[in-house]
């Protein structure tokens, strides 16, 4: 197929406004549609489909717009089909087993009182799993997944949402709809990894830079701040990986994050 089959927009030299704070973008690379994540699995042909990503110039945002006229069934047809688990294997559950470890462990104080949910959450092992720990409420939503794409009622006081900021063609839509979740006190644990200190070594050849894998959308610390700075939260990092979003923190909760 070609990228006009497969209607993915053709790279302009121009640069174009970066998509969390308008900075100027030129274009930074191009890789293969098919470049997975880990390049160590099965590596899948070449597509010679060219998949250009930018750059902002401001704050550091790493990007494609190559995706931004399909619609949810393209990107399930051509990414999150079938072939997607080979190339994303932790993905069904060793990555929700260690979340749920984790969530545990922060909030194990807390769970009698924490309204949860999980936001992009895939197949609800995160939350049976945190459920079966004693969280009185933890539920899982994903409109990529039909068993789990109703949309909750009401608020939640904590909002887990893993993996799922990279796969968002319009990360600021994607973060006001997770936003919309969260109670005040209330606060939204996620995970992105961003842009190590010695990105423009490695530039395109990093190995979370992967159309395959549906990432498309690469933070830098600026870019987190600036995003979440829309809608009025600031953000905090546990490591390059992990994050905690809020307006206000539960009082309780103060102790956890510094
Ligand atoms: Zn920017």
């Amino acid at each position: 197929m070609s990228l006009v089959e497969l209607r993915l927009r053709a790279a302009t030299t121009a640069p174009i406004a970066c998509k969390i704070c308008d900075g100027p973008s030129a274009l930074y690379g191009v890789t293969d549609l098919n470049r997975p994540c880990d390049i160590g699995l099965k590596a899948p042909a070449l597509s010679g489909i060219p998949i250009y990503y930018r750059r902002c110039a401001a704050c550091g945002f790493l990007f494609t717009d190559a995706f931004d006229d399909w619609e949810i069934s393209e990107f399930k047809a051509h990414i999150y089909n079938d072939e997607y688990l080979a190339y994303d294997p932790e993905y069904e559950t060793k990555r929700p087993s260690n979340n749920a470890t984790w969530v545990t462990k922060i909030w194990s104080a807390h769970k009698a009182n924490v309204r949860l949910l999980d936001y992009g959450g895939g197949n609800d092992l995160l939350c049976t799993t945190l459920r079966a720990n004693g969280f009185k409420e933890a539920i899982t939503y994903d409109p990529m997944v039909p068993e789990h794409a109703l949309q909750p009622t009401g608020k939640f006081n904590l909002i887990t949402c893993f993996e799922t900021l990279e796969h968002l063609p319009d990360p600021i839509e994607g973060i006001g709809k997770i936003v919309e979740f969260v109670d005040d006190p209330g606060a939204v644990l996620y995970s992105t990894l961003i842009q190590p200190d010695d990105f423009n070594q490695k530039g395109m050849s990093w190995w979370y830079v992967g159309p395959r894998n549906g990432h498309i959308s690469i933070f830098t610390k600026e870019a987190l701040a600036a995003a979440w700075g829309k809608y009025g939260f600031r953000t905090a990092s546990f490591n390059d990986n992990l994050h905690l979003a809020f307006r206000t923190l539960p009082e309780s909760w103060r102790m956890q994050v510094k």
